[in-house]
């Protein structure tokens, strides 16, 4: 490396333009250990508050995926999709899309990433059932995506090895929120699975990264056109975070809500409302949108109707089944939560707003996420939500229950959760799921 460290750090810093072989160079030296987490995190420091032009960009996602393998693929006898979501509270539909989409007969090679910030991850909700393993060698990875049509794998030495660094020092160092360093981490990874594919859900909304429809749709037009650079077929859904997906946030029970949802089942909240909608019905739409990708279908509506057909028919809880246990996983036991305490609403009305963001970092204090790189979870712990924007409530009903291993600290935060949902006077209108897809 022609300049030092601190130079590059320094010209990032004032606003330059880094050339495409330091900044190759800077990000190889640092998944090769070469580069400090300190040296990196100031770097991305300058990134978050500078920016980084198109070209710089599309070398960054360059460098990250060469820092691994790039999968090929040759000879594969499906097409092969993937979908990734720029993060959200509650958001589990990659459990839903991938085994739904394989059993449809498409290739899912699905490499995740951990909680990030407020958000959970993946891998994380993986790691709750019990014996399942995201460590894949590649070779292993290579053969279920074959066989099974669906593997999850996570960053590893193998597979962009600069991101699993990266990621983790953003998660703990304010340095989530750059539309440069989302691109450069969500698109290396898809991109270095090889795929043809690729459905992005772009969240918007008080618990997504990018909160202004603005910023997100800024986002989404980026990815879209970096990625596509690289020559995939992209589609960019644009969903709401204004509000937790589902009925619960936390790992194993985002994992137990997925299973309920692949199994037929429902769950009918005080006011007659299905609280697993909003998340079946994401998923069908992305999964449309990746059946879409592989040119089979004529329409959205002709895609949308054979995923419906195929969550119905038990054919994706079946293929979710042969994954999670050619992974290792036990579906059939489930960390459960030792203590469950309801919280009641103190007010009448109707449910307005959720500050999902600080109910992201509440999850991560209830232990579902991580303060430091090295921090372990507690999968089992994590919030229920009974209502929905829009829903009528009255004084005395359960707004939450939230979950964990320390009852007194469950009461503790009994009322930061409160204070983070806000009850209106008069009737409030359900929001979209989806505002808009660029394809
Ligand atoms: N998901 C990722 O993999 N990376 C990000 O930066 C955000 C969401």
């Amino acid at each position: 490396m022609d300049l030092l460290p601190a130079e590059i750090i320094r010209q990032k810093r004032d606003g330059k333009e880094i050339p495409t072989q330091v900044l190759r160079d800077f990000i190889l030296g640092f998944a090769g250990d070469l580069i400090t987490d300190y040296q990196m995190a100031a770097f991305m420091m300058a990134v978050y508050f500078r920016g980084m032009s198109d070209r710089e960009t599309k070398d960054l996602v360059q460098a990250i995926i060469d820092s691994g393998h790039h999968l090929l693929w040759s000879g594969h006898p499906r097409f092969l999709v993937d979908k990734h979501s720029t993060g959200g509270i509650g958001d589990k539909t990659s459990m839903i899309v991938g085994p739904l989409v394989a059993a449809a007969g498409l290739s899912v090679p699905m490499m995740a990433g951990r909680g990030l910030g407020h958000t959970g991850g993946t891998l994380d909700k993986l790691e709750s059932i019990p014996g399942f393993s995201v460590n894949l060698s590649l070779k292993k990875f290579e053969e279920q995506v074959l066989d099974l049509g669906l593997a999850f794998i996570g960053q590893s030495h193998e597979l962009c090895p600069a991101d699993k660094k990266l990621y983790a020092l953003r998660d703990v160092t304010g340095t989530v929120e750059s539309l440069p360093l989302v691109c450069g981490s969500i698109l290396s990874k898809k991109l270095a699975e090889g795929i043809q594919g690729l459905v992005l859900d772009v969240k918007f909304g008080s618990g997504a990264f990018f909160k202004s429809y603005d910023s997100a749709l800024e986002l989404g037009k980026a990815l879209k056109k970096v990625g596509e650079g690289f020559g995939p077929k992209i589609t960019v859904c644009l969903s709401n975070m204004d509000q937790p997906l589902g009925r619960f946030a936390g790992n194993s029970l985002e994992i137990f809500e997925c299973l309920e949802i692949l199994s037929g089942k429902s769950a009918v909240n005080s006011q007659g409302v299905d609280l697993y909608q909003d998340t079946r019905d994401l998923s069908i739409h992305l999964a449309a949108e990746m059946l879409l990708t592989s040119g089979k279908y004529k329409s959205q509506a002709e895609a949308a109707k054979r995923a419906s057909e195929i969550l119905s028919s038990g054919q994706a809880l079946e293929k979710w089944k042969q994954v999670c246990l050619r992974q290792g996983g036990f579906l059939n036991n489930l960390p459960k939560a030792e203590f469950q305490h309801p919280v009641v609403s103190t007010a009448s009305g109707f449910i307005s707003r959720f500050n999902t963001e600080k109910i992201g970092y509440l999850n991560i204090k209830l232990g579902a996420g991580r303060t430091r790189l090295e921090d372990s979870l507690d999968l089992s712990s994590g919030i229920e939500f009974h209502l929905k924007v829009g829903h009528a409530v009255k004084t005395g009903d359960p707004l939450v229950t939230l979950h964990g291993s320390d009852l007194a600290k469950l009461k503790s935060l009994e009322d930061e959760v409160r204070s983070l949902i806000s009850i209106s006077p008069s009737a409030v209108p359900q929001p979209d799921l989806i505002r808009s897809i660029l394809r």
